[in-house]
């Protein structure tokens, strides 16, 4: 497609839908805003159950010849998609500000990230393999087929809408996979929109993705429940997480399902920790995205020794955080996406002071802006340490010893990632293997994600692995097929 060609990525309200760009056919409109400005950026009319079944039945017929690709071509248009992310870099991070009020550190690193994932992706089409083994019957051999899955419904959160959406399009697509995806209705552009305009304009056919703009209240169950998707990829909160796993185990058809879902990182600090280090990576951890990230620190954990010092230097760097418009490049603390979630946040801070936390950081709300809020001496009963946060808030706690550090660190019902901080490596890594949890990290932040290392969590944070040869597991599945080469004697 030549340049004059290519949709403007400003024209965004349309939606690819069964290889046609139109609009929902729903009756309602979603206004697309700027959550520092309340801007609205757009308004899209939304997508129904008549345009999702569209979607369904077109995803299913296009897969086949996708699939029957030559690894090689499907490769070459994952990598056409890299290349369209590096030239159109400032044209995405743009949208990532703006519509997810991301601050330009956080929209450069979800760049990067999703970008990693689609090159990592491009390596998948030539790695998928099956396998031949032995048979204990004479005359036949056991070939063992890696497949594609078929079709693959993707639903993903604001919070890092472009990654997020990318870490499984990309992967179910290199795989020969076709996709339908619903975005977060804060997000539908970076959530879905960008994706599928990158993938079309790479040379993806028309009907291999579809995006369905609407409301996860009004078509999430039927997005689910729908007999042609085989596998549903969903990212988001726990509570909906669950509702995705009854239905697509106990519902009418089978089908498999990863679940990524909340977070609640407990970040321990052992009493040989570098303190300097500690206190740098406890603000990072928590604060990038105004700690709307599954991963962000939502305990601090600090041994004895150490904890008065920790307080009163990680209060000094975070009264020192910028707050205000995310697109400038010194903002740490951003806009929280929407009213409902900042008084969601509102709450667990008169919460915590109710409950007897001792506030040593607080500041005055300002439009969709919340200052950082920490609070010192909390204790594992607290709201604030039992739940998940997702904002800009953080409770530290006083751990006795180790052990006392690790019983806190694991008393919580997820298990997604998770940080230690001491001198002593092996002591670190000893400490790591006994966290509950999908990852730890030893003397860093729990916000890590590396294209070719296994991403998940354990407990209520989720089923299911992304990334690297996981990813090839997740969307794939086996298909034994044995052929009996010589005539086989039955007893009957
Ligand atoms: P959410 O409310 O669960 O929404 C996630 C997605 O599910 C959205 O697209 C939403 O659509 C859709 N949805 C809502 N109800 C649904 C239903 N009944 N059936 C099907 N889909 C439905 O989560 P969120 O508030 O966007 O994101 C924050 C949560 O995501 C946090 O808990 C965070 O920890 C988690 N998260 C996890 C990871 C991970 O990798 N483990 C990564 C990021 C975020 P609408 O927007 O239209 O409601
Ligand atoms: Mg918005």
């Amino acid at each position: 497609m030549s340049q004059a060609n290519r949709m403007p990525y400003q024209e965004m309200h349309l939606l690819p839908i069964a290889g046609e760009w139109r609009k929902g056919s729903a009756r309602n409109v979603l206004n697309v805003t700027d959550p520092f400005t309340g801007d609205t950026l757009l308004e899209i009319v939304q997508a129904d159950r008549e345009d999702l079944n569209q979607a369904y039945i077109s995803a299913e017929n296009a897969q086949a010849a996708w699939a029957n690709m030559g690894p090689g071509q499907r490769s070459a248009i994952l990598l056409k998609a890299v290349q369209i992310f590096d030239e159109r870099r400032e044209e995405i991070i743009d949208w990532i500000i703006k519509e997810s009020g991301s601050t330009r550190i956080k929209a450069q690193i979800e760049w990067g990230a999703a970008r990693g994932i689609t090159q990592e992706s491009a390596s998948f089409p030539a790695r998928v393999h099956g396998r031949i083994l032995p048979s204990n019957v004479p005359g036949k051999e056991n070939r063992v087929y890696r497949e594609p899955l078929g079709v693959v419904g993707v639903i993903s959160p604001w919070n890092f809408p472009f990654h997020l959406t990318q870490r499984s399009v990309a992967p179910a697509l290199a795989l020969g996979n076709a996709v339908v995806i619903k975005p977060a209705s804060d997000t539908p552009v970076t959530g879905g929109l960008l994706a599928a305009r990158i993938f079309e304009e790479a040379g993806v056919p028309k009907g291999v993705i579809s995006v369905l703009v609407g409301s996860g209240a009004q078509i999430g169950d039927a997005f689910v429940e729908h007999p042609i998707p085989k596998f549903i990829s969903f990212t988001g909160s726990t509570p909906v997480g669950l509702n995705i796993g009854r239905i697509a185990s106990g519902g009418k058809y089978l089908k498999h399902v990863a679940l990524e879902l909340g977070g609640n990182s407990p970040f321990v600090v052992l009493a040989d920790a570098d303190l300097d280090q500690a206190v740098a990576a406890a603000v990072m951890g928590k604060f990038l995205h105004q700690g709307q990230i599954c991963m962000a620190i939502n305990r601090i954990i600090v041994e004895d020794a150490l904890y008065d010092r920790f307080v009163e230097l990680y209060a000094e760097k975070v009264r020192a955080l910028k707050v205000g418009n995310p697109s400038d490049a010194d903002t740490v603390i951003g806009p929280i996406i929407n009213r409902k979630q900042l008084e969601g946040l509102l709450n667990k801070v008169s919460r915590a002071k109710e409950e007897g936390a001792r506030t040593v950081v607080e500041g005055e709300v300002r439009g969709n802006l919340l200052p950082p809020h920490v609070f010192a001496d909390v204790t594992a009963d607290m709201e604030i340490a039992r739940e998940e946060i997702f904002g800009p808030l953080v409770g530290i706690q006083r751990a006795r010893d180790e052990a006392h550090a690790l019983l806190l660190a694991n008393d919580s019902e997820y298990g997604l990632s998770s940080a230690v901080f001491t001198k002593d490596l092996e002591r670190g890594a000893r400490f790591a293997r006994q966290i509950k949890a999908g990852m730890t990290h030893v003397n860093d932040i729990p916000v890590n994600d590396e294209a070719h290392a296994p991403f998940g969590g354990e407990k209520n944070s989720g089923l299911g692995r992304f990334n690297g040869e996981w990813a090839i597991e997740e969307f794939t599945t086996d298909h034994w097929v044995s052929v009996q080469m010589t005539p086989r004697s039955y007893p009957f």
